[in-house]
């Protein structure tokens, strides 16, 4: 770790501090009320004006349905990770699992869209459907529609099986965002087109709305964002193994008031100067005492964190962000247990940093986690960090153990040991690891009385996981897509009567 200023001190500090440091972001509720309101408002808004009436049912239930796809597939672009108002609060992990599940709600949306127009007679018999789906299939009016909703098929699809697997995952991600845009720009021609209601200024005004919040989400992503990226001016001061898997690397600026993070954040790292659609997201292992210096520790696992141990000093690096809540501004005086999986450990070294820094008094425990005694790559530096401090911590290696590490996985007797004594209901958790470790984790966290919501989870991963916490989580987005189908097959019916 390299030199710190003086300290400031004092766990209030250190809270009101690390607030201050994090952008603010929309609660989770505010969100889900954001997507309902801009999913299932363009529809109640087609309905008011009068664009769903139809004689029959069927018609209308089809059109509704088709807004709220068009509607749906549009937020998809504000709700792809990148932005701290939307992920701020709820993590990275849980939004981009809110992105997959919305992406198959908006596909079931399609699917009701085209059996509503194909079901719309009183006649219902297989024949009859056919000639009609033929006839759909047929028309080349209709043709911007058809291939909008085979790309949106092809989009859920190869989100789900072939990113990062097949393809590289640059190139997958380069063409998701490119069949994402097609697709929006064939609906919107498609609904232009043969929707009635986009004739009428109130459901035309309502889906262009959601269309200008998806080319802002583009524009920031793919313009803002790059340009931003480069302004802190960070560059590489070193780069080095730490081990066979691990490489450390450490950036500088000379801009130094261009940038700052709170403790545990994590930043999308762009190397070279290059398009940040090349880039991947890190935690920042070091705490924000030692800016300028941002200090990441990388784990070899693709093209790109292999390449780190050999970047060359100089080298310009794009720093957008920060990111996440992996912080402590919400822990309040009660006592800190810090769990770490193998490359789990680098956000952990960035709290471990703050607290030090700030001298702080609460009780901070620490289980890290690794493959075998020579993957602890930060023992060392953490004992020296905490001396002074009350702190106590369990090393665990699976392979092998000693004076100075045991062996086996985190149980849940490692947890009773370092909490004797400290209020588990006062105590707030914070775990960052591989996913099986971080579902096992969460178990022994709650059996050993932490409560749920004080359990906070970094996961370097791109999807929700299956512990608790996630699963409780997952069932609000159920919950949420649920309301959304609700309302807008409710308006349709009452439209229809
Ligand atoms: C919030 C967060 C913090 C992280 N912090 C660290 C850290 O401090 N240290 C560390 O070693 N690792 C960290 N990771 C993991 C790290 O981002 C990946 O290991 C890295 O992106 C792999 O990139 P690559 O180019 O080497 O490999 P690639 O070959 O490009 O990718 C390997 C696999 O990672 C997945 N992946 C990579 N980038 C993305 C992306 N942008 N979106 C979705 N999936 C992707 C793909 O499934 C791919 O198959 C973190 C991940 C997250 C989500």
């Amino acid at each position: 770790m390299h030199d710190r200023c003086a300290a400031p001190g004092g766990t209030g500090e250190i809270m009101a501090q690390t607030a201050k440091q994090r952008q603010w972001a929309f609660s989770a509720r505010s969100l889900a009320v954001l997507y309902l309101i801009l999913t299932a408002g363009p529809v109640l808004l087609a309905s008011l004006s009068g664009g769903l009436n139809s004689p029959t049912v069927y018609p209308v239930l089809a059109r509704a349905t088709g807004v709220a796809a068009l509607a749906m597939f549009m937020m998809q672009f504000a709700t792809s990770g990148r932005f701290e108002l939307i992920s701020g609060r709820i993590g990275l992990d849980r939004t981009m699992g809110f992105h997959r599940l919305a992406a198959n709600g908006a596909l079931w949306m399609i699917l009701l869209h085209v059996a509503f127009f194909l079901f719309r007679g009183r006649d219902g018999s297989l024949d009859v459907l056919w000639q009609r789906f033929v006839a759909y299939m047929t028309t080349p009016d209709l043709r911007t529609g058809i291939v909008a909703a085979g790309l949106a098929v092809l989009l859920v699809l190869t989100g789900k099986h072939l990113r990062g697997r097949i393809i590289p995952y640059q190139a997958w991600r380069i063409g998701h965002g490119l069949l994402a845009v097609a697709l929006v720009a064939l609906s919107l021609q498609h609904a232009f087109a043969h929707a009635r209601f986009m004739a009428d200024p109130f459901g035309a005004t309502a889906i262009l709305v959601v269309a200008l919040l998806a080319l802002t989400s583009l524009l920031v992503v793919y313009v803002l964002r790059p340009i931003h990226a480069f302004r802190p001016g960070f560059k590489v001061e070193s780069a080095r193994a730490l081990s066979p898997t691990v490489a450390e690397l450490v950036l500088n600026t000379d801009r130094p008031e261009r940038f700052t993070f709170a403790a545990g954040q994590f930043v999308w790292l762009t190397i070279g100067r290059r398009h940040t659609v090349t880039d991947n997201p890190f935690s920042i292992a070091s705490a924000p005492s030692d800016l300028p210096r941002l200090r990441f520790l990388i784990r070899n696992a693709g093209d790109m964190t292999a390449a780190v141990p050999h970047l060359a000093p100089g080298t310009p690096v794009g720093v957008d962000g920060p990111h996440g809540s992996f912080t402590l501004d919400e822990t309040g005086p009660g006592p800190l247990l810090l769990l770490a999986g193998g490359i789990g450990i680098a956000p952990v070294m960035s709290l471990l940093g703050e607290l030090s820094h700030a001298r702080d008094r609460r009780p901070i425990r620490l289980i890290a986690a690794a493959r075998s005694r020579a993957d602890h790559i930060a023992r060392g530096e953490i004992v020296a960090l905490m001396d002074g401090l009350e702190f106590e911590a369990i090393f665990l290696a699976d392979t092998d153990g000693g004076d100075d590490c045991e062996s086996g996985t985190c149980r849940r007797e490692h947890v009773s040991r370092l909490l004797q004594g400290l209020a588990p209901a006062e105590t707030t958790a914070f775990v960052c690891g591989p996913p099986p470790m971080m579902e096992s984790a969460v178990a022994i966290l709650l059996q050993a009385g932490i409560p749920i919501e004080r359990i906070v989870m970094e996961r370097f991963d791109f999807d929700a996981g299956h512990d608790a916490v996630c699963a409780s989580v997952r069932h609000r987005f159920i919950a949420l897509m649920a309301t959304v189908f609700a309302s807008v097959l409710t308006v349709a019916l009452i439209a229809a009567t």
